[in-house]
């Protein structure tokens, strides 16, 4: 197992200011990070795969050490197939924390050798989630201060 390569993984619909800081902050700490889209078929995205794969691409394009990916099914498979020894998660709060935590452990009963990183938020986007600001988008609010320059639909 490589231990300089991690796996940050979510949904990323869309991909906000919040998670482009954990990346930016975790990066000097490995050789690769793969950013992996999680489909899921029990959450309806708003917007499809194919368009937050562009907008990560775009947002990392300088930077030769992240690679943008999606993924169905267990992050832990994913893991293992690109031999990553990290999954990287954002906590914003105790809610986070609570359930981060319990992910964690199923995580690692699945895979042992495979360790989450936990990088608390910086406080100016501790309030930023995906799914507020689609709840804004969706009652047409302007969500310009919340997302990278180039998410715009
Ligand atoms: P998921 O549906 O897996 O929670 P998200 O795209 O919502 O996917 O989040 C991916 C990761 O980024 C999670 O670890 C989440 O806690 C973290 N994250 C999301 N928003 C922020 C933020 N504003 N600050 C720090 N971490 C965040």
């Amino acid at each position: 197992m490589n231990h300089k390569i991690a796996v940050f993984p979510g949904s990323f619909d869309p991909v906000t200011l919040g998670h482009v800081d954990i990346m930016q902050r975790v990066l000097s700490l490995f050789d690769k990070i793969y950013v992996v889209i999680g489909i899921n078929g029990n959450k309806v995205p708003l917007f499809s795969v194919e368009q937050r794969m562009e907008w990560l691409k775009a947002i990392f394009r300088n930077e030769s050490r992240v690679a943008i990916a999606a993924h169905r099914g267990l992050t832990i498979d994913f893991c293992k197939q690109v031999k990553a020894g990290f999954i990287v998660r954002g906590l914003r709060n105790s809610t986070d924390y609570c359930y981060e935590r319990e992910l964690a452990q199923v995580n690692r009963d699945l895979c042992s050798d495979i360790e989450t990183l936990f990088i608390t938020s910086t406080p100016q986007y501790a309030h930023l989630s995906s799914s507020m600001i689609r709840e804004l988008i969706q009652f047409q609010a302007d969500v310009s201060p919340y997302l990278p320059d180039i998410v715009r639909f």
